[in-house]
């Protein structure tokens, strides 16, 4: 198809006038390409689309945003919005990964809509065979999951059953809608695939047993969870531990100016919340409000001084490609999102291409400055 006919469809798979489209164009709809597919991606809410769909041109394929989540400050909101049945699983703190089948090619789509070389390569090779089987069978289907653990350029947060790299399906979605768990279920079982631990099925007023877990959660530093109804038929909620609101301070505040700024209001009135309808005691919340302070001032004063050194400030990614050719498709890829990172390639082993991966941070700048001119960026 020659651009003016790919324009032309486009505009009417999305319900808009060809101006319209110009207009979004580059913005709001950018055209990709992945190994010889082409894709559009919808970077914002569009024509009735979520934000993160993609659509496949040639076979007019196309793949809804993964849905928001709506968060829950106080777990007494839990019988509010629930029907009856509620079914608690883990959430997991890595990053959102769709997972489809275009031209008999498994492909990694993340939550804002590209295909991701690296981890599209990474899934392949575990579970390739299982995954082409599996989304042959059940066509009309995407699978939707986490990529968690150490090695990712994404959302680094250590999972010991991970082993650097991994993926659990916590949804399957059919024509953009989140489908029954019992369908995802047959699915994963099918074809020995990973799901999210499901900790509990419980009805929406045993507050107490949910505390519990959360507590559990808690102590084992994990995330939190994600309650859905069984059908999907009323949206999941999402509740995260007192332990990872201040653990995203804390990773945040390596870097004040960039994630720390944004985390920390939206973290606090968390914490806010669960002091209350945990009725903590002045010591506990002593405790907690110690553990918070260091979090906000340890990290972001470890990297002053080390700007004060001369060392850059950067987040590191470790990443391990299977061939050369993935590790020159992700490099691609980055030029063509124009992102500003320095790669350096350590070496090679059974595993493949080892490389690690460093993101510049705006704080970089902003440090250099106060230690230059003494001057504060805020009044
Ligand atoms: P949004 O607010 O749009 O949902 P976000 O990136 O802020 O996006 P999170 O706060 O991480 O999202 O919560 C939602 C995300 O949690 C999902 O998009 C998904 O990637 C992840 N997740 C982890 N475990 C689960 C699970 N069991 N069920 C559903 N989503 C899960
Ligand atoms: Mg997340």
């Amino acid at each position: 198809m020659d651009t003016n006919n790919i324009l032309k469809r486009l505009a009417e798979i999305l319900g808009i006038t060809r101006d319209v489209l110009e207009k979004k164009m580059g913005r709001t709809i950018r055209i990709m390409s992945y190994r010889g597919i082409d894709y559009v991606v919808l970077r914002e809410d569009l024509g009735g689309f979520r934000e993160g769909t993609v659509i496949f041109l040639s076979e007019e394929k196309i793949i809804h945003g993964y849905p928001s989540i709506r968060r829950l400050a106080l777990l007494e909101g839990v019988p509010l919005h629930m029907i009856d049945e509620i079914v608690v699983e883990e959430k997991m703190n890595g990053y959102n990964v769709r997972i489809v089948l275009v031209n008999d090619r498994i492909l990694a789509i993340t939550r804002g809509g590209y295909i991701c070389p690296y981890t599209t390569a990474r899934i392949e090779k575990i579970y390739g065979e299982r995954l082409r089987e599996a989304l042959s069978e059940y066509e009309d289907v995407v699978l939707a999951g986490e990529v968690i653990g150490t090695e990712n350029p994404y959302v680094v947060y250590e999972y010991p059953e991970a082993h650097g790299f991994d993926y659990f399906i916590f949804d399957v979605m059919k024509n953009g809608a989140l489908a029954p768990l019992s369908l995802r279920d047959e699915i994963v079982d099918k074809y020995s695939l990973k799901r999210v631990p499901v900790l509990a099925r419980l009805n929406k007023n045993e507050l107490g047993r949910l505390r519990e877990i959360i507590d559990d959660l808690d102590k084992r530093g994990r995330e939190g969870v994600v309650i859905k109804d069984p059908m999907h038929r009323v949206s999941p909620l999402k509740y995260t531990t007192i332990y990872i609101n201040i653990k995203d301070i804390e990773e945040g505040m390596k870097y004040p100016f960039d994630e720390g700024r944004g985390y920390l209001f939206s973290r606090i009135v968390r914490l806010i919340c669960q002091a209350y309808e945990y009725g903590l005691s002045n010591e506990e919340l002593d405790r907690i409000a110690l553990r918070l302070g260091r979090a906000i001032l340890g990290p972001a004063v470890e990297s002053l001084k080390a700007r004060s050194k001369g060392r850059l400030i950067a987040a590191t990614y470790k990443l391990v490609f299977p061939s050369e050719e993935d590790l020159r498709d992700y490099l691609e890829f980055l030029e063509e999102l124009g992102v500003d990172a320095v790669v350096k390639i350590i070496g090679t082993s059974r595993e493949g291409v080892e490389v690690e991966l460093m993101k510049l941070k705006d704080t970089h700048g902003y440090y250099s400055k106060i230690l230059e001119t003494g001057y504060s960026p805020l009044d």
